[in-house]
């Protein structure tokens, strides 16, 4: 050992010794827990309610028909009480701030009808005999976005080795363009909600980054605010301008249904196939503690909606069931966020963006399974004309059939307009 290197020997001891007792350091104290965020009290990218618009249905509808439908139709159970106390002559309604409204209920017999920019069957002018849709107002809401932005909203698939890709959105579009000039020919006016595989809305996820950080759900901002804008923004901005433009007298929305397809580049086939529609309604009880969702829940209900949307939506069906003898998708009631119409195993109301926002009858379809053999045979053979044999059966093009069955479950609703004398 030479004198020069000595200190580096203290500095090595005085090192360690310094690890050593870093180490053996008891564990600082546990942070305090923080502070439990309070509870939302708005849904995502929702505005505060405007809650005087209620003042509207004043005196409109009886407390009876106001407790069946909440008890009924919109609820899946008693706890909306919490938030809506209904009183012998009117419902005292918490709105955002914890203050209440009052809605006076209309005396037995007397209810009337309330404002709206929608009109029943029974409302609209006679039509001659071979235009029953004549003057009817529909806007065609053609659900997703497609073309470049199937895989963001994960409505897309492809089998190895094929060249199809399966993208819900593009397909929508395909059966509303179909539809339009069926619906037309029986005198209806319409308008799609979007006619090209783009979003309606101006908004872009890059712009969503701050709503998505708040929204503490864990997941991923980047995968948060992607969901925001196709599936939130986008269905905010269509209900814009369905409600503040077109004012329908009813919104059909186009789906097709799938199954969990697993690997969208591997997708799994399954031999299922089924069909159902869906009403507003069914709202979580987490759902109703949103004041817009109770809001929105109230105007739907106030206005009339329901009794109009299950008779729609039970002659839709019909038709549907009738060309194609699809069973029905049967929901688990353990689920709690669904209730079945009517006891028609094809009609289930649940609370979806597109059926709450929109302020008139919704007609919501899920025919058909994309990732079924069948259906996805059908998909695959694209669209002709006449008939061909796909999967074992001559058929006409799923597209074709689709648009059909709304076309012939809307006319036969409508046929019950009286005639032009
Ligand atoms: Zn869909």
């Amino acid at each position: 050992m030479t004198p020069r290197s000595a200190p580096l020997w203290i500095v090595l001891f005085l090192a360690a010794a310094a690890a050593l007792w870093w180490w053996q350091k008891p564990a600082p104290p546990p942070l305090p827990p923080a502070p439990t965020p309070p509870p939302p009290t708005l849904s995502d990218l929702a505005g505060v309610p405007d809650w005087a618009s209620l003042n509207r249905y004043q005196s409109t509808i009886t407390r009876t028909d106001f407790l069946r439908l909440m008890d009924q139709v919109f609820t899946v159970s008693p706890a909306w009480r919490d938030w809506i106390e209904v009183g012998t002559e009117d419902a005292k309604i918490r709105t955002t701030d914890g203050e209440s409204l009052r809605l006076r209920f209309a005396p037995d017999g007397l209810a009337s009808t309330p404002p709206r920019y929608w009109r029943t069957l029974a409302e609209l002018p006679p039509a001659p005999p071979d235009r029953p849709l004549d003057g009817l107002k529909i806007a065609i809401d053609p659900g997703h976005i497609g073309g470049r932005w199937g895989k963001m909203e994960e409505r897309w698939f492809q089998l190895p080795g094929s060249n199809l890709q399966v993208q819900e959105g593009d397909m929508t579009l395909q059966v509303a363009k179909l539809l339009k000039p069926k619906l037309e020919a029986l005198g209806a006016t319409v308008t799609l909600v979007r006619d090209q595989t783009e979003p309606v809305t101006t908004i872009r996820p890059e712009m969503l980054q701050d709503e998505a950080r708040a929204s503490q759900s864990g997941e991923s901002i980047a995968k948060l605010a992607e969901r925001l804008f196709y599936r939130t923004a986008e269905i905010r901005a269509r209900a814009k301008l369905v409600n503040d433009t077109i004012k329908p007298d009813l919104v059909l929305c186009l789906h097709f249904n799938a199954n969990e397809w697993g690997d969208p580049k591997a997708p799994t086939l399954v031999p299922a196939n089924h069909f159902h529609m869906i009403l507003n309604g069914g709202y979580t009880d987490d759902e109703v503690a949103l004041a817009d969702q109770r809001h929105d829940l109230l105007t739907k209900l106030l206005q009339g909606i329901h009794d109009e949307e299950r008779k729609l939506a039970a002659s839709a069906a019909a038709a549907f069931v009738e060309k194609t003898g699809m069973p029905p998708y049967l929901y688990s009631p353990d689920k709690r966020n669904n209730r079945n119409v009517d006891a028609n195993p094809y009609l289930w109301a649940r609370n979806l963006l597109a059926n709450r926002l929109y302020e008139c009858p919704v007609v919501y379809y899920e025919p058909y399974v994309m990732n079924s053999t069948e259906d996805y045979a059908r998909i695959e053979a694209g669209d002709y004309e006449g008939e061909r044999e796909v999967a074992g059966k001559m058929r006409p093009s799923i597209f074709r059939e689709y648009a059909s069955c709304v076309a012939l479950g809307l006319e036969r609703y409508f046929r019950e307009r009286s005639p032009v004398r």
